[in-house]
């Protein structure tokens, strides 16, 4: 691990998907943001990371889409973030992490923990493109007074990064994020329009707008499920989409043109067990897409 990395990480008893593969001989760099800080409705995505590697050992991991298994990915797990004080913090760790990780050459992974994470991973890595997976915008202006939180920080990104943002799923937002939203040219496709498109013209219609990028960053909000499938979520909303749906979008736009991908939301303090498995299967689905388009120069 880069020198200016060490001590950034507290080991977990377990790692994801039972990883031993080291941060030298890793593609993909994961790590844990268990923060809740600024979490409106319901806490406990601080618990995410842990729960996810706990049930990573009770999951098999072959994808049939890909023909390969995330045990033959080389994915390095360094741990959980420590720096964890307040949001600003958090966005400057995960920023300092995903640029080392980056100069090394390797892919950062972020699993939350909130959503805010994704500021930070996107300020580092200055991708051509950003799309996001969420239920919400995440773009009002401020929430409850505050101006870096979950419910905002996409607005904090799109003020001070230059990457076109694509987002994916959405179906609750105000008003005020639509109108921002507009007006800055953020592409939005929402639960029905993927349902009326169908998930082949969805995914082709995303591949088609993300062709001149050289460089993608993927954000998974665990929200962007329906309720029926992902229950154990910070901010659940109904009308969402279906697993298989989401797992064919993600393949289709997944490849080796992805410098970051994160996970977020997910809150075990609700999960009967059945969350966590599909928060793991779109993890390790996404992973391999990436690594398959790797193989393959795509
Ligand atoms: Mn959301
Ligand atoms: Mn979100």
């Amino acid at each position: 691990m880069p020198t200016e990395l060490q001590g950034m990480f507290r080991q977990p008893p377990v790692s994801m998907f039972g990883s031993t593969c080291t941060f030298e001989e890793c593609h993909f760099a994961l790590f844990g943001v268990p923060f809740d800080g600024t979490s409106t409705y319901r806490r406990g995505s601080r618990y995410a990371p842990t729960e996810l590697r706990r049930v990573s050992e009770n999951v098999e991991t072959y994808s049939f889409r890909f023909r390969m298994a995330v045990e033959e990915i080389p994915l390095c797990d360094m741990g959980d973030l420590t720096r964890l004080g307040d949001a600003e913090e958090v966005v400057e760790a995960v920023s300092e992490v995903c640029r080392e990780v980056n100069q090394a050459g390797k892919v950062p992974v972020a699993v939350g923990g909130e959503h805010t994470l994704t500021f930070g991973a996107v300020s580092a890595l200055k991708p051509d493109a950003v799309v996001c997976m969420d239920a919400h915008m995440d773009m009002r202006d401020e929430y409850m007074g505050v101006k870096l939180s979950h419910a905002t920080f996409m607005r904090r990104l799109t003020e001070t990064v230059e990457a076109s943002v694509f987002m994916v799923g959405i179906r609750a937002v105000c008003r005020e994020e639509l109108e921002y939203a507009s007006e800055r040219g953020i592409q939005v496709v929402t639960s029905m329009d993927v349902r009326e498109m169908g998930v082949k013209k969805a995914s082709s219609k995303l591949l088609e707008t993300l062709s001149d990028a050289d460089s993608v960053y993927v954000s998974i909000d665990l929200d962007v499920l329906d309720p029926a499938y992902a229950p154990a979520v910070g901010n659940p909303e109904a009308e969402g989409l279906e697993t298989w749906v989401l797992l064919e979008l993600l393949s289709s736009i997944l490849d080796g043109r992805v410098v970051g991908l994160d996970l977020c939301e997910y809150a075990p303090p609700y999960d009967d067990g059945s969350t966590a498995v599909q928060a793991l299967k779109l993890l390790y689905e996404s992973l391999i897409a990436v690594e398959a388009g790797r193989c393959s120069g795509r």
